[in-house]
């Protein structure tokens, strides 16, 4: 996957994309990520990207033209191909007002062969960028950002993990919160262990007693089942507790049923 960042400050990508899984994916030449200085494309003596927004109001907005230039140097499909079903191709402009980035978005990301981000700055990006130049405009949350850099670096993160043979472990990044299994989407969580939308279980290792705290007795019985019960016990108790709105979108089997009642019972 080729990802192409295009940015004021292409040193803020030091650091937040050279450790861990994205470092290794692009050694792997899983992922190749280009940073682009939108600078260089700004062609008076001052390498201008900004200027103050028509109509008057606070601060500064990103200019058309640089941006424009620097997706056009990259040889992607037209616009038009882009916005189209089944194009492997997008150009992101990183946004508040963008529709909600999530673990869905992000599995429809990591199946692209390009995905170009364009990072906003001061009050914004001039809005015929949104309107002609991007073909999706993506927020990582409600709440406002000085530069969309750190949402490039999020999304960019999200991404690469889900990328086949990022991660050493494919059934890993199947069974983590947020997750909806292919096979789930028709007929309920495949296993009880795959998050099916929820938030994960919670997880322990060794020490077995830590200044006594001990670890759930049930996670060493070695009974399968019941591990998996629990897991899947635990997962709907915490969902409940901090994201009561994921319960109400996804799919409850019979079994996750009963173990919500149960729930409910001890807390009450
Ligand atoms: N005036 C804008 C905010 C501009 S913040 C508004 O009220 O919506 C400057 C830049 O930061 C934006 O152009 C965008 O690229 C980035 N940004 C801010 N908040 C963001 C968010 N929640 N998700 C993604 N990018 C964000």
């Amino acid at each position: 996957m080729q990802i192409d960042l295009i940015t004021i400050f292409p040193d803020f990508f030091r650091g937040p994309l050279d450790y861990g899984i994205v470092r290794r994916a692009r050694e792997a030449g899983l992922a190749e990520i280009a940073l682009h200085d939108l600078r260089a494309f700004a062609h008076d003596r001052h390498h201008t990207v900004d200027d103050r927004p028509f109509g008057g109001g606070e601060g500064m907005v990103l200019k058309p033209e640089p941006l424009f230039e620097c997706i056009e140097a990259m040889n992607l499909a037209p616009r038009e191909v882009r916005v189209a079903r089944g194009c492997s191709q997008s150009v992101v402009l990183l946004s508040a007002q963008g529709q909600r980035f999530d673990q869905s978005v992000a599995h429809d990301l990591s199946a692209l062969e390009r995905v170009v981000f364009i990072c906003g700055r001061y009050e914004g990006v001039d809005e015929r960028v949104a309107a002609h130049l991007a073909d999706r405009e993506l927020s990582i949350g409600d709440y406002v950002l000085s530069g969309g850099e750190l949402g490039a670096a999020v999304i960019v993160d999200c991404v690469t993990r889900l990328i086949p043979g990022a991660v050493g472990n494919a059934a890993s990044t199947r069974q983590e919160s947020f997750t909806v299994s292919r096979a789930a989407r028709s007929d309920g969580p495949d296993s009880t262990c795959s998050s099916g939308g929820l938030l994960d279980y919670p997880h322990y290792t060794r020490p077995a007693d830590f200044r006594g705290l001990q670890v759930p007795e049930v996670l060493a019985s070695g009974n399968h089942d019941e591990i998996r019960r629990w897991r899947r016990e635990r997962a709907l108790e915490k969902t409940l507790r901090n994201r009561p709105d994921l319960i109400e979108q996804i799919e409850l089997s019979e079994e996750d049923r009963k173990l919500l009642a149960h729930i409910q019972a001890k807390d009450s």
